[in-house]
């Protein structure tokens, strides 16, 4: 991989360099139905789901469409949260988690500590289709995806490689590196580090409804940034990163995984929403059980609330949709037609979180 590859070079190249690699296992076009399509996603999924749009107007299954619009994503080296470009774990290695489900069929595959492959979407559909199991993890998740031929890459960018030494050096006062002085640091790094120095992370979910109403979502991610080598998060787990029940709607998640493993969030709210709920409702009872269930001390500010986020996302196989989140400025992303547009979620608190 070329070192100053820029973004936009890089997406006219993403056919060579493996986003072709998103249409390996999708299923036949089913023709176009009479109803209106809709793609929700969180607020880094504008492109996501407007290409979703396009293919579920084409007559795409749900879930298809929705592997090739978070494909963009995890082909884009500037969002540091997915695929290619991601913030890698503590050794400086990329590790991918993702999954996806499909209403039709409530078909499920994962896979987890993916190294090398831009599309671990893609790859979780194959374990869907192609195996008996539903998550495949490590190096066996790695032999799978070539064995269908994916192709590897070193998924570590420059950037995210100069954003995770930076880390390195200034992780401990107790050890020997040293990190540049303020006008020596690459300008990416310093931009990626703000003013204060925040443990972050990011992801990417995206649920689309077809025109014949039925449902697929996808969730995929390179997890917490520098994170313990195999640490797996709430994304490639079926019922926490996401779920859907074709007679129900489709959900999924962002934030803190490990308090959404705690939960089985996305379950929670596609139970909610089979029991008569609206999206928002059912994602603010999800928001709910993670403080309810947030009982320690370590991970809560001094009024007892989480000291972290998460974020919510439904779409009800009617066309409703919602997102929640614990702390206040969460956007989601939707297209239902039209345009893409920025949508505000729900909150339990006002205020934005303060790390
Ligand atoms: N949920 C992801 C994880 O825990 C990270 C995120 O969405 O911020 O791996």
């Amino acid at each position: 991989m070329p070192e100053n590859l820029n973004r936009r070079t890089f997406l006219t190249a993403g056919a060579a360099l493996g986003l072709g690699a998103t249409a390996m296992g999708a299923f036949p076009q089913k023709g176009v139905g009479g109803k209106g399509p809709v793609a929700i996603s969180s607020a880094n999924g504008m492109a996501a789901v407007t290409r979703a749009m396009e293919l579920m107007k084409a007559g795409s299954d749900p879930l298809d469409a929705a592997i090739a619009g978070v494909a963009i994503v995890e082909a884009d080296p500037a969002d540091h949260t997915v695929g290619y470009g991601g913030i890698p774990n503590e050794d400086g290695i990329v590790e991918l988690d993702a999954a996806v489900m499909h209403g039709p069929t409530h078909g499920g595959g994962a896979v987890a500590s993916l190294r090398n492959i831009m599309h671990p979407a893609a790859v979780a559909r194959l374990v869907m289709k192609r195996t008996d199991h539903c998550l495949l993890v490590g190096e066996g998740a790695l032999r799978f995806a070539r064995m269908h031929g994916f192709p590897e890459i070193d998924l570590l960018t420059d950037e995210a490689r100069k954003i995770w030494l930076y880390w390195k050096e200034t992780n401990s006062k107790d050890d020997d590196r040293i990190p540049p002085p303020p006008d020596e640091m690459d300008p990416a790094v310093k931009k990626f580090f703000g003013e204060k120095y925040v443990r972050e992370h990011g992801t990417i979910h995206l649920s689309a409804l077809d025109t014949h109403g039925d449902v697929g979502c996808v969730t995929t991610t390179s997890g917490l940034y520098y994170k313990i080598p195999g640490r797996v998060g709430d994304s490639p787990i079926l019922g926490a990163g996401l779920f859907l029940d074709n007679t129900v709607g489709s959900a999924g998640s962002t934030g803190r995984g490990e308090a959404n493993l705690l939960n089985l969030s996305s379950h929670t709210i596609i139970e909610a929403l089979r029991r008569g709920a609206s999206p928002k409702d059912a994602t603010l009872e999800a928001c709910r059980r993670v403080v309810a269930t947030n009982k320690s001390p370590r991970l809560q500010d001094a009024k007892g609330r989480p000291n972290f986020d998460v974020k919510f996302y439904c779409l009800s196989k009617d066309g409703r949709f919602a997102g929640a989140s614990l702390w206040g400025g969460a956007k989601l992303a939707v297209h239902d037609g039209n345009a893409a547009r920025l949508v505000e979620c729900a909150s339990l608190y006002d205020e934005a979180l303060v790390e």
